[in-house]
């Protein structure tokens, strides 16, 4: 075996073949290579064609770094004459048209971007972090290019910022699969409208059979106007908000009005009223059960929203249907205002929140989207553009599975 041979051999290096290798300072490994079996190929029929010259200035390709090493490949390309498509530069089997970066590069990226933080990916790839965010988005807008949804029938749409300036964009799921169909700029209804003219068909928006969203006017609207064959289900999570934003307006007018020293009794209650009763320890429910002497109203409109927990756990609609309608009485004579704003919530989507009992559907979707999210709120700025987000949305929890989309034989790890 010549040494080249082995060379090639070693780093997986196929479809192509090295002509000659050079190191040089700051790490870097040039390879010289050229295309396996003299290249020549048009772009778009793959076909072979008649070199009319080679350039003369080299181009350069990054590699993925072995042992410490940056690597590249040095080729000198060549234009071609092809019997159908005419004049144009060759096929280059290592990378796509005028990327600079190689095939197996891209797939080491992509999957190094799923499983950690874009700093760490950028020091293992040895490079700085906004060439790496560039390059990540150069190489998803290219393989999702021309990118169709196919059979979304149950749809989710939700607003989510990505920055602390609130900056928001709509993300449209299939809940069915659990992914990310589209991402764009903006909260509003004509955000969610440019999703239903661009993205989908007439003939496919007859066919989804459920929209879920959460209570803003906004995404209710576009589902109705856009899917006359889906049934309208309001969001688990945004209702248990509201409800819960009715019972910590219980607790701050209480604040509000308590002298110092009852203030005391009502510290440390804001996250503790939140508190699901799964996670609940038993300490929260003696300082729970304390407050019925301590604040009468808080602990009244806690034990409301506890009961209200009920209501997910139905399986038939009608006796939801019961459950929900007695809540809603009892609420009414509670004398706590903000409680009883809330039943107005409720009687207003009345049939969107009961029929989650139905479909069972929610836009809880992938622990992927959570884990962006997170990012999204521990970082001081979230992500600074909207294309660092989608590109981080679209990879970890897109309806593409991206890195599959690379050739086989360039996926080394
Ligand atoms: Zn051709």
């Amino acid at each position: 075996m010549t040494t080249n041979k082995f060379i090639g051999k070693l780093l997986k290096l196929k479809g192509l073949l090295v002509v000659s290798l050079a190191f040089r300072k700051g790490n870097h490994l040039q390879i010289a290579v050229k295309p396996y079996k003299n290249g020549c190929r048009c772009q778009a029929c793959g076909r072979r064609g008649k070199i009319i010259r080679t350039f003369s200035e080299p181009r350069w390709w990054r590699d993925v770094p072995v042992g410490g090493w940056t690597v590249w490949f040095l080729y000198y390309p060549r234009e071609i004459l092809c019997p159908t498509h005419g004049r144009g530069l060759e096929a280059i089997p290592w990378a796509d048209g005028y990327v600079r970066v190689t095939y197996r590069y891209e797939y080491v990226m992509l999957r190094y971007c799923q499983l950690m933080t874009q700093k760490a990916a950028a020091q293992l790839l040895h490079i700085p972090i906004s060439t790496l965010s560039d390059q990540l988005h150069r190489a998803i807008r290219r393989i999702r290019s021309g990118h169709r949804i196919r059979g979304l029938k149950t749809l989710g749409v939700d607003e989510i910022a990505y920055s602390k300036g609130h900056k928001y964009a709509t993300l449209v799921y299939d809940l069915d699969r659990s992914v990310v169909v589209w991402a764009g700029e903006g909260k509003g209804r004509e955000t969610i409208d440019k999703f239903f003219n661009s993205a989908l068909s007439d003939y496919q928006k007859k066919a989804i059979t459920a929209g879920c969203c959460d209570m803003s006017d906004a995404y209710i609207g576009a589902i109705r106007a856009h899917c006359p064959n889906a049934t309208l289900v309001l969001d688990r999570f945004h209702i248990v908000k509201a409800l819960n934003a009715a019972v910590d307006e219980v607790r701050k007018e209480q604040w509000r009005e308590a002298v110092a020293e009852d203030r005391k009794a009502l510290k440390g209650l804001r996250w503790l009223l939140y508190r699901h009763f799964f996670t609940r320890s038993r300490k929260d429910t003696r300082t729970l059960k304390g407050l019925e002497k301590a604040n009468n109203r808080i602990y009244r409109a806690w034990r409301l929203k506890d009961e209200f927990e009920q209501f997910w756990e139905y399986k038939a609609t009608w006796a939801a249907e019961r459950f929900i309608k007695n809540w809603m009485t009892s609420t009414m004579r509670s004398r706590l205002d903000p409680m009883k704003k809330f039943v107005g919530t409720l009687r207003k989507h009345y049939s969107g929140i009961l029929a989650f009992i139905d479909t069972r559907l929610t836009n809880a979707v992938s622990e992927g989207l959570n884990r962006i999210v997170k990012i999204v709120k521990n970082r001081a700025s979230g992500f600074r553009t909207l294309n660092a987000f989608t590109d981080m949305i679209y990879l970890v929890s897109g309806d593409v599975d991206i890195p599959a989309q690379i050739s086989p034989r360039f996926r080394i790890l």
